[in-house]
């Protein structure tokens, strides 16, 4: 069993006011249900939580897990030590260099404890000083702190790094929303941004299978699987688009096919949202990267909807979506070769700036289009992740 703790510490602008013991039961959980196979305890103390008895080869690993739980804003990895102030010297000499420069730095949350924060850092400081002669204070630009930090349950840590961790807003707190979701590298990436600002998600994925592989499918199933990682209950819905396209193909001008694809996507993905009770629906566009993801093609496709569509990467270049994807752990699996729904019947010269009169024709040519959207909608599929 380790000797250390681990140190959570999470932000404070969303627990003032009345939502704080939401915000933080809703963490707490997370953190919990994160960690739940690992054995270790958990404290929760007043403005920070505690990871402790755990076995010193798990230590990693409940750092890489605590990285991936919205909320948690840093982390540190502490030595342990009882009230005796020989303990905390005895720690600290144990932590710190032989040379160079140091300063304490001490914080007290239990008040009744015999020295106060200033007195803590003299006085350590002085036992360090005497114990190690290369070392020399320096209170403004040292090399090393060594923060004290006395607890209300009889604990003191000392610890002299922070690791930062995902930050945002505990998962689950900021409503429900429906992510589409392709193979491709900016879907995740856009499903995580709203995740982290505690947005509850569920993922929808189109193909066209046969003309897409079980292969294609089975690649966003496994993005969902890493996305679930940070959004614990993330529940996946494939739908079929194959009859859709394949009417448009027949009734309307090849170059309309994917203005027209996207309107129904849009079409199914408020039915789906309507019915998994989420009140937004969140895609990976970005502002001109591809014909349909102008102003005006976002103006077309966005018309047949009367939720928010939320677009998180709209500012976005490819190489920052792409620094975010790999960070988050998705971007390998998002450049494995598959083709997506949107490439299929895929025109020569796709719409850069379609017409809504003009969309709206050819989507009239469409017999039947109400028909090809409730029969979409009641071949759906729920895939457990
Ligand atoms: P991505 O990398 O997310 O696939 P993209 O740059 O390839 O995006 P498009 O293919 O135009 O761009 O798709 C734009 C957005 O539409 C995607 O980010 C995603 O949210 C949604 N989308 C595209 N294809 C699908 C699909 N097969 N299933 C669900 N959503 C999709
Ligand atoms: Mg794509």
């Amino acid at each position: 069993m380790s000797n250390n703790v681990i140190l959570i510490r999470f932000g404070e602008l969303y627990l003032k006011g009345k939502n704080k013991d939401y915000f933080e039961n809703t963490l707490k959980t997370n953190i919990r249900k994160k960690l739940e196979n690992l054995e270790c305890t958990l404290y929760f103390g007043r403005g920070r939580y505690v990871v402790k008895d755990y076995d010193q080869s798990n230590e990693e690993e409940i750092i890489f897990r605590l990285k991936q739980v919205f909320g948690i804003h840093s982390i540190s990895v502490a030595g342990r030590c009882g009230y005796d102030f020989e303990e905390i010297v005895a720690l600290a000499l144990e932590m710190t260099p032989n040379s160079g420069t140091f300063r304490v730095s001490s914080h007290r949350s239990y008040k009744k404890y015999p020295l106060n924060s200033l007195q803590i850092n003299m006085q350590l400081g002085e036992r360090i000083l005497q114990a190690k002669s290369g070392l020399t204070v320096d209170l403004h630009r040292p090399d090393y702190i060594i923060n004290v930090d006395v607890r209300e349950n009889g604990d003191v840590y000392l610890f002299d790094s922070v690791i930062k961790c995902a930050g945002g807003m505990p998962y689950g707190t900021s409503s429900n929303g429906l992510l589409l979701l392709s193979g491709g590298i900016d879907s995740p990436v856009a499903g995580y941004m709203l995740a982290k600002r505690g947005m509850n998600l569920t993922a929808l994925h189109f193909h066209s299978y046969p003309y897409t592989s079980e292969a294609a499918k089975q690649k966003a199933v496994d993005l969902a699987r890493i996305l679930r990682e940070y959004c614990p209950n993330l529940k996946l819905v494939c739908v079929s688009l194959t009859e859709i396209q394949e009417s448009i193909h027949k009734h309307c001008k090849p170059n309309y096919m994917i203005t027209l694809v996207r309107r129904f996507m849009m079409r199914i993905a408020q039915s789906v949202a309507q019915s998994h009770g989420c009140g937004c629906i969140i895609n990976g566009e970005s502002l001109g990267q591809v014909a349909s993801q102008t102003l005006e093609s976002i103006t077309v496709t966005n018309a047949v909807v009367d939720i928010p569509v939320f677009r998180p990467l709209i500012g976005m270049d490819k190489d920052e979506i792409i620094e975010i994807a790999e960070k988050i752990g998705t971007f390998k699996k998002s450049i494995e070769p598959y083709e997506d729904c949107c490439t299929v019947f895929l025109p020569e010269f796709p719409l850069i700036k379609p017409a809504r009169e003009k969309v709206e024709e050819q989507e009239s040519f469409i017999p039947d289009y109400h028909g090809l959207i409730e029969r979409a909608l009641t071949e759906l599929e729920v895939i457990k992740l």
